[in-house]
Formats: structure tokens, C-alpha cells, sequence
């Protein structure tokens, strides 16, 4: 009779983790392998455990990550100038904790995003958000609510997440109004929310990805102040994954003119 008054306590307040463990847990209780505080401590951190599960599930779907990889799936001893020991650092978090950002440099293929992933995977896992998009996303979508009207609308929506990730910074040029607004992005993020950012390009040559030196210098300012930089050089992943495969002809590119 209790139990079942208890069982439906339980559905009512929508504990429904707490209601999955209790009979087990009632069972050592009446057996008096387990005291009446740790039956009711084992109950509510099993409801705990399981809405911080279910928040992390659903944050992750939210940060629309292009792909799931975790920390401990790369191989550092492949890409030493990636900081193994960096990188176990910035794992604790701490940088989320302090709003510093974390920028990722380094040629195509050597693990820029599958770092940047991992390192918002942890956070995730740890109760924070993040947001992942890439450079021609973000242009893009500066774009169209310029064009709508809720440009800033989308500034303050992009200040939410715990981590704002920018990949692939670089590759396309921004126009003077486009750097403008990713300038506002960086600078209403700055001290209150961490951004990763991944470029090809190195920080000298960002005046030319932002068409504007005064701009370029002031995101640098923002972004660099508190932050980590990590600049890895080494060879592509995708490359050796290929060579391995045995169906990589380097020669085939040689002969290509990039000019
Ligand atoms: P980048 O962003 O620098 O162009 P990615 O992070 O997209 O490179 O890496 C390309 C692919 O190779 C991804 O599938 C990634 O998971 C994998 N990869 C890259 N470097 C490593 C590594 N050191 N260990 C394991 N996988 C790697
Ligand atoms: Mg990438």
C-alpha cells in the first residue's frame, strides 16, 4: 500500500528516475543493508544523475556539432604541436569557468575542429552549453537578419551558450559590415562566455580575412586577451589515413598549379 502511494508521489512530482531505482533501493533499505539517510541520498542522486544526463543529451543536440568526437579519440603522439599537455588543461575547464577563449591555428586536416569538438563535448558533459557554427554560417547569418531586422536580436542570442564555437575562420573574406558585426559578436562575448575559434590562417594575415586592419586588430585585442593559443604544424590526419588506405597519389597534386 505505501509503496504504491509512494510509487505514484513519485510519477505525480515527475521524479521518474527516483521511481525506476526505488523499489531496488527500498529492498536494501528493509533488509538493513542500507540506512533510511543513505536510501533517501541514493534516491535523489539517482533523480540528479539522471536530469543532468538528460540536460547534457539535449544541450548537445542544441550545439549543433558538425560531428561527436571526444578528447581521448585523438592521437597526440600523431600531432605533437597539438600540447597533449594544453589540452589536458584546458579539459578542467576552468577556462569556460573564466570566459577565456581557446584558438585553434593550423593548415587543413591537423584537428582544429575535432579539438574544438572535444573540448565542447567535456563542457557539455559538465553541465555547460555551447553553440558551434561555422565562419560562412556565421556570415551568412549576419546577413539575412541584417536584412531582417534582428541582427541584434541574433548578437545577444549568440552571448547565451557557455562556449561560442567559430570554425574555420579564413577561408572566406568578410565584407566591412559583415567584420563589423563579428566584431560586436567577439566584444559582447568578451569576459562573459568563452569563444573557440579554428583558422588556417595565421593572426598576421587576419586583416585580409576581416578586409580591414583597425577591425582585425580590435576582435585580436578582444579574443586575445584572455585566451590559449594553440598552433598546430604538423601533417593532415585525412592524408595518413589515406596513405595507409594506399590510395593517396601525393603526385597527382605536385602536378597541379595552384597559381
Ligand atoms: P581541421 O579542422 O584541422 O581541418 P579536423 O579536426 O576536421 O581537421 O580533422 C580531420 C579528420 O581527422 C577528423 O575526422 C578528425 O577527427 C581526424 N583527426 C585529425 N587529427 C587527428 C588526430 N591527431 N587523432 C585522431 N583523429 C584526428
Ligand atoms: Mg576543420
Amino acid at each position: 500500500m505505501i509503496h504504491e502511494h509512494l510509487h505514484q508521489a513519485l510519477e505525480i512530482l515527475d521524479l521518474s528516475h527516483m521511481n525506476a531505482v526505488y523499489d531496488h533501493h527500498a529492498e536494501e533499505a528493509s533488509k538493513g543493508s542500507i540506512s533510511y539517510l543513505e536510501f533517501l541520498d541514493k534516491l535523489l542522486w539517482a533523480e540528479i544523475e539522471a536530469k543532468r544526463e538528460r540536460a547534457a543529451r539535449t544541450n548537445l543536440k542544441l550545439a549543433k556539432l558538425p560531428y561527436v568526437k571526444t578528447l581521448d579519440q585523438f592521437d597526440f603522439e600523431f600531432q605533437p604541436s597539438a600540447n597533449a599537455r594544453r589540452i589536458q588543461e584546458l579539459k578542467q575547464l576552468g577556462f569556460v569557468a573564466r570566459a577565456e577563449n581557446v584558438i585553434f591555428l593550423g593548415p587543413p586536416g591537423v584537428g582544429k575542429t575535432h579539438l574544438a569538438v572535444g573540448l565542447a563535448v567535456e563542457a557539455i558533459r559538465n553541465g555547460h552549453t555551447a553553440y558551434f557554427l561555422s565562419a560562412h554560417e556565421l556570415i551568412t547569418m549576419i546577413k539575412e537578419t541584417i536584412a531582417s531586422g534582428r541582427i541584434h536580436r541574433k548578437i545577444k542570442a549568440l552571448c547565451k551558450p557557455s562556449i561560442l564555437i567559430i570554425d574555420e575562420v579564413g577561408y572566406a573574406a568578410m565584407d566591412e559590415e559583415t567584420s563589423h558585426y563579428f566584431f560586436q559578436i567577439i566584444s559582447n562575448r568578451y569576459e562573459k562566455g568563452s569563444v573557440i575559434l579554428t583558422s588556417n590562417k595565421s593572426y598576421g594575415e587576419w586583416g585580409d580575412v576581416f578586409g580591414n586592419n583597425v577591425v582585425a586588430t580590435a576582435i585580436l585585442d578582444r579574443l586575445l586577451h584572455h585566451s590559449t593559443t594553440i598552433n598546430i604544424k604538423g601533417d593532415s590526419y585525412r592524408v595518413k589515413e589515406k596513405k595507409k588506405a594506399g590510395f593517396y597519389d601525393v603526385s597527382k597534386f605536385e602536378s597541379v598549379s595552384t597559381d
